[in-house]
């Protein structure tokens, strides 16, 4: 593995291997300036969104210092802190883990809520070498003394801006409050307002800053188009536009809950296979939603911004705005989903007179007009049938949806796992990894988890659902939140 160029950034054997396992053939630009500054030791602030390595970026160095640092997590012991904002991200940060460590002797466990904390505590009690954590749970965790975190040598807060625009940052502090002061800290954030900004000051030392810069990022590599539009006539260009041969694979983004059920019962009707997912549905509901778009069964899903967010699906070839967001950064976010990894994408975003203003203001951000695609509707398309009430979650996740698939393309993300069996280079199909009753916990892990797998890597994440805590936050727009709150 000596001509490995992850090889030459100091990166040992066992890892060099599990990277060529998935196909990282060189390291993107975070991952040459990063790697070698971890190995050393140092802190680090990097401003880079999803879609530019940085998981990697971090992971493979952490995974290498604890390798190298003394025994696996003994006991009641955490060694490394990742704190990432949403169920979904944590998930992927520790199939991540997995995979690039698989190698390696060292346990992954991955901790949220919304679902029982039995698993989680019987995999704290065993002792957990990488914790990726949403920050609520492990704070009661913490606080019911189920979760020591005294020996935290390598904490990592991933998308610093979303956990400051969903409520945790103080949860973040209370938590970092109790970490041992000698560790090497990351924080990683696509924007820099002044919070995180001060948040950074605080938890790290002397930190060497890599600007991978989300705008350049994303501008650059995806086609943005605008189609001017009544409301009336949003649905059918939609499905006039998903249905031109080069989309294969979209995420169409709405404002709330409400509108990406209702646009994906439309798209549903019109003979467009589509999903939606949000915080408004269990998680279960949400792993299979993306299970079935991540292999194929479904090209089509209908997501808010929330509950997209950290959504790593490989060939996505377009992102549609049916509606533009309120915050010019979600645009970025939105068309981040397209374009990743260095492949170019397209987005299209629908706007209406009323939503003008929200479109000069991305344009002001991303530093670019967006340019103007014309769509033309002719009266057949109009006349379709009018949308009748919107199912509920539970019957459209039963309900075929192959009324018009695509042919599978590949996706990144293997078959979600707690349990430490991902093969990256796995047909990723999923169908065998989801239990009849579809009651499988989100990471994977049924009962008594922790099962150690061939591969070396151990996982305790949590299982059995149970209510989320609630708490609604007065939020007048009525995006999507709940995650907000559902995450604790
Ligand atoms: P991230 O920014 O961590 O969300 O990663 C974005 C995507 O890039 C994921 O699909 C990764 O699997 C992929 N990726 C990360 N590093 C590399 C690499 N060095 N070569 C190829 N793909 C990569």
């Amino acid at each position: 593995m000596t001509d490995s160029l992850f090889a030459e950034l100091g990166i040992i054997e066992p890892l060099c291997r599990a990277l060529a396992a998935v196909d990282y053939q060189q390291p993107t630009p975070i991952q040459t300036q990063a790697i070698p500054q971890l190995l050393a030791g140092k802190d680090l602030l990097g401003i880079a969104q999803t879609g530019t390595g940085k998981t990697a970026a971090f992971a493979v160095p952490l995974l290498q210092r604890l390798a190298q640092a003394g025994p696996p997590a003994g006991a009641d012991t955490v060694r490394a802190l990742i704190l990432a904002p949403t169920r979904e991200l944590a998930i992927q940060i520790g199939e991540d883990f997995e995979a690039y460590g698989k190698h390696l002797n060292l346990r992954v466990a991955t901790i949220f809520g919304g679902v029982g904390q039995n698993p989680q505590v019987s995999a704290l009690r065993r002792g957990i070498d990488v914790l990726v954590a949403t920050p609520g749970r492990l704070l009661d965790l913490v606080g019911q003394r189920l979760a020591r975190l005294d020996k935290v040598s390598l904490l990592v807060l991933d998308e610093a801006d979303r956990l400051l625009d969903m409520g945790f940052i103080r949860d973040v502090r209370r938590i970092v409050s109790g970490l041992p002061k000698a560790r090497q800290s990351l924080l990683f954030s696509a924007t820099m307002p002044d919070e995180v900004a001060a948040l950074a000051r605080e938890i790290l030392r002397d930190p060497v800053r890599i600007d991978v810069s989300p705008k350049t990022v994303t501008v650059d590599l995806t086609d943005q188009h605008v189609v001017f539009v009544e409301n009336g006539d949003k649905r059918h260009v939609l499905t006039k536009l998903l249905r031109t041969p080069a989309v294969t694979r979209a995420i169409v983004f709405t404002r709330t809950k409400h509108g990406a059920n209702r646009v994906a019962e439309q798209l549903d009707r019109d003979g467009i296979a589509a999903e939606a997912i949000h915080g408004n549905k269990s998680q279960n509901a949400r792993q299979r939603a993306l299970e079935s778009f991540k292999n194929g069964k479904t090209w089509v899903l209908v997501a808010t911004d929330i509950a997209a967010r950290g959504i790593d699906i490989d060939a996505v070839s377009h992102v549609f705005n049916f509606e533009l967001p309120h915050e010019p950064e979600s645009y970025v976010h939105r068309i981040g989903r397209t374009g990743r990894a260095g492949a170019s994408g397209i987005a299209m975003s629908l706007c209406d007179s009323s939503e003008r203003p929200r479109l000069r203001a991305i344009e002001k951000l991303i530093r670019r007009p967006i340019s103007v695609m014309q769509v033309e509707i002719d009266a057949s398309e109009r006349a379709q049938a009018p949308v009748r009430a919107v199912q509920s979650a539970s019957t459209r996740a039963a309900q075929p949806t192959s009324r018009r698939n695509r042919p599978t393309t590949s996706s990144r993300s293997g078959n979600v796992s707690g349990n430490g069996n991902r093969s990256p280079n796995a047909d990723r199909s999923g169908n065998g990894n989801r239990s009849a009753d579809g009651n499988r916990s989100a990471n994977g892990n049924r009962s008594g988890n922790g099962s150690r797998s061939g591969s070396g890597n151990r996982s305790g994440s949590g299982a059995a659902s149970s209510a989320p805590r609630r708490r609604r936050s007065p939020n007048q727009r009525g995006d999507d939140r709940s995650e907000i709150w559902s995450n604790r």
